[in-house]
This record gives structure tokens, C-alpha cells and sequence, in this order.
């Protein structure tokens, strides 16, 4: 309950390089729809400021706002609108957004060093800063490095090229670091409640399809486990079922806990030889479902016998020898999630009535 409440701590890190990929995949399609609605309405406001300029700018700057704020910017800015409705241009995307407020801040800065007095230009600057920060969709890492340059240009240019009273000068130093401050705590901490609603969403998802028993998975996940062998596997694979002997003579003896403790040891024992690509699920309570790729008949049937081997020789601390029954099948290509399934059960079922601890093959 505790990790509910919201801290200041660390930003959350991710355990490994799929779940970072993930996560950056899940954030690339909301920063899309953001950017492309904030470049939109940006570049509209830019049209309006141009418009008002009409009336208030000083003659000998108009020309260059016209230029800048009802063509340039805008169309810079429609353009990224326009990239984000295809994935493949976003990285691009990204590097055209890192650079575009560098550059409203230069047309600014141009504008301000034609004026002896920055009052009325100048709030724009602060503006893009926090801009960059919290609205325009850009992660992090490249928020930073926008504002870090549209920051130190800017401070470089109005401290030592522009010839500003100290009051103004000092004042303007305040509200460039208000306004990056302020900016920067705002997209850090949408970036790491980003980052902790997407791995409480990892782990609850992993959750709902993981065994508490044995760690394996549940039968949540067979559904996507067999829809991905139909659609990879260019050959056949191999659905096994593993269902363990008289286990209710095992409860019914030896207590329930006991029962518990032999299905958390099998579970460990059938992992050990899985290859990285087999996928392995409790199937039901005493009864595992292993799908396995790239192989044969002769290679399912020589493993299961090592396992059932294995199994009847493993010290289960109790009396009983403790043997499973195997029934499997290779897909065909008939074959749906349904088909294979059933076949599969068939072939165990003839174990188990041809006096158990064995191993039996289903061809279709
Ligand atoms: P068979 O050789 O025909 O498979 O007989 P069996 O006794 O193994 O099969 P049966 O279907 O009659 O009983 C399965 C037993 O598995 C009954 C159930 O109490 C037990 N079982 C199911 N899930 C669990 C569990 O999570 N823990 C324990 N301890 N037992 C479980
Ligand atoms: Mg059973
Ligand atoms: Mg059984």
C-alpha cells in the first residue's frame, strides 16, 4: 500500500532492455497525439500573435515578425504535425522538435536586439522554455537539451551582447531560471509517474497470468503463447501435457502442503531443460502445458523420457515415488488453438489408462 503514495524518490528504472522498449513504444504513441495537437495549436497562436503584431510592432521589426511568426515557425510547426502521423518519421519528429524552439528563441532573440525595450518580446522566451519542458511531447533527454541551449544562448546573448539597464537584466536572469526550474520539475515528474503507471501496469499484467504456486505462468497466457506458434513457427511444434500421477493419493496422505511443495519442485525440474524459446504453463492444478519449437518427434520423445526419468528419481521427500504421464502432438496445418489442444488431452488421456508413468504421441 505504501508504494501508492507519491514520493520525490529516484525516477523508477526498468530490469531489462525489453521492458525500456516497451515502455518507450507505449510512450511514443501518446507524445504522437500530444505533439501533434501542441504543434498544431502553437502554430496557430504564432498566426495570431502575428496577426496583433499589425497593429502594436514597431515598423522596422514587422517585416521580420511577419517572416518569422506567420510563415517560418508555423510552417515548421505543421510539418511535425504533419510527421506524426507516421511512426516511422519519429525520430526525425524528435530532432525537429528539440531544434524548432532553439530557433524561435533565436528569431526572439533577433526581434529583442532591435528594441531598446524587451518588455513586451521577452515573456516569449520564458514561454518557450517551459514550452519545451511540459507541453510539446518531447521526452526527457531531448527536452533538456532544447532548453539547456535555448537557455544558455539566451543568457549569453542578453548578458553580454545586449545592453540592458541591471534591474532588467537581473530580473530577466530570475525568470529564465523560474521558468527552467519550474519546467524542468514539471516534465521530470510527468516522465516518472509516466514510468510508474506503465511498470504498475507491467506488474499487474504479469500478475494476472503468473502462477503464485510454482512462478510459471497461467493458463491466461496460453491463449497468446499458441497464437504466436501458429503465426511463427514455419515448422511444426510440439504441444506436450505433463499431468502428475495419483496426486490426490499424494493429498490425501501426505497433506496438502506436501502436495504444494511437490508441484513447486516439479515446476523447477521441468524448467531446466526448456530451451529459451519453449514456453511453459500450469495448465490446471496437477497438469503442465510445455510448447516447444525448431523440433521432432524423436527429439520430444527422447526428452520426455529423460523427464519422466528424472521425475521418478527425484528425492520428493516422501515415501511415494512421485512419476508423471506425458501426452503430446505436433501441430499440422489444420490446426487450430482448439484442435491441438484436444489431441494433445487425447494422447494424455491414453497415457494415463495405458497404467501412467509413460509417455504417448498423438499424430492428428
Ligand atoms: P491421475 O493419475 O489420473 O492424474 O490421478 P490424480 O489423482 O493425479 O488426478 P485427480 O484429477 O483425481 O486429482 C488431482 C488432484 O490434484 C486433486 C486436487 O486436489 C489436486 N490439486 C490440484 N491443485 C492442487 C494444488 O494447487 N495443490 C495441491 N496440493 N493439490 C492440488
Ligand atoms: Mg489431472
Ligand atoms: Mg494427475
Amino acid at each position: 500500500m505504501q508504494n501508492l503514495f507519491p514520493s520525490f524518490s529516484s525516477m523508477p528504472s526498468f530490469k531489462n532492455d525489453q521492458i525500456k522498449q516497451q515502455y518507450e513504444r507505449w510512450i511514443l504513441y501518446s507524445n504522437l497525439i500530444q505533439i501533434r495537437f501542441i504543434c498544431t495549436l502553437t502554430a496557430i497562436l504564432y498566426i495570431v500573435s502575428a496577426y496583433i503584431d499589425t497593429y502594436f510592432a514597431p515598423s522596422d521589426i514587422l517585416t521580420l515578425k511577419l517572416v518569422t511568426h506567420l510563415f517560418l515557425l508555423p510552417a515548421i510547426l505543421f510539418f511535425i504535425a504533419l510527421l506524426t502521423f507516421k511512426v516511422k518519421y519519429y525520430k526525425i519528429l524528435l530532432y525537429i522538435l528539440t531544434i524548432a524552439p532553439i530557433f524561435a528563441a533565436i528569431a526572439t532573440l533577433i526581434i529583442l536586439s532591435k528594441l531598446n525595450n524587451p518588455s513586451i518580446y521577452i515573456p516569449e522566451i520564458y514561454l518557450i522554455l517551459f514550452w519545451i519542458f511540459t507541453v510539446s511531447g518531447l521526452p526527457l533527454l531531448y527536452a533538456t537539451i532544447s532548453a539547456v541551449t535555448t537557455f544558455t544562448l539566451v543568457i549569453i546573448t542578453t548578458c553580454f551582447i545586449f545592453n540592458y539597464p541591471a534591474e532588467v537584466l537581473t530580473m530577466h536572469c530570475f525568470w529564465m531560471i523560474a521558468a527552467f526550474s519550474f519546467g524542468f520539475l514539471g516534465a521530470y515528474l510527468l516522465e516518472k509517474s509516466n514510468k510508474s503507471v506503465f511498470l504498475t501496469h507491467i506488474k499487474l499484467e504479469e500478475a494476472a497470468v503468473t502462477d503464485k504456486l510454482t512462478g510459471l505462468y497461467n493458463r491466461g497466457k496460453l491463449d497468446e503463447f499458441l497464437y504466436d506458434a501458429f503465426q511463427n513457427s514455419s515448422d511444426s511444434f510440439a504441444l506436450i501435457l505433463i499431468d502428475i500421477d495419483d496426486f490426490k493419493y499424494v493429498n490425501d496422505n501426505y497433506g496438502h502442503l506436501t502436495g504444494d511443495k511437490i508441484l513447486e519442485k516439479l515446476s523447477a525440474l521441468l524448467k531446466v531443460d526448456l530451451l529459451p524459446t519453449d514456453k511453459i504453463i500450469r495448465w490446471g492444478g496437477e497438469e503442465f502445458m510445455i510448447i516447444s519449437h525448431h523440433t521432432t518427434y524423436e527429439k520430444i520423445s527422447k526428452q520426455a523420457e529423460e523427464l519422466c526419468q528424472k521425475v521418478q528419481a527425484f528425492d520428493f521427500d516422501i515415501k511415494k515415488n512421485v512419476t508423471i504421464s506425458i501426452g503430446f502432438t505436433l501441430s499440422i496445418k489444420e490446426d487450430m488453438i482448439d484442435s491441438i489442444i484436444r489431441r494433445a488431452d487425447t494422447a494424455l488421456y491414453i497415457a494415463k489408462n495405458s497404467g501412467k508413468n509413460c509417455i504417448k504421441f498423438l499424430e492428428n
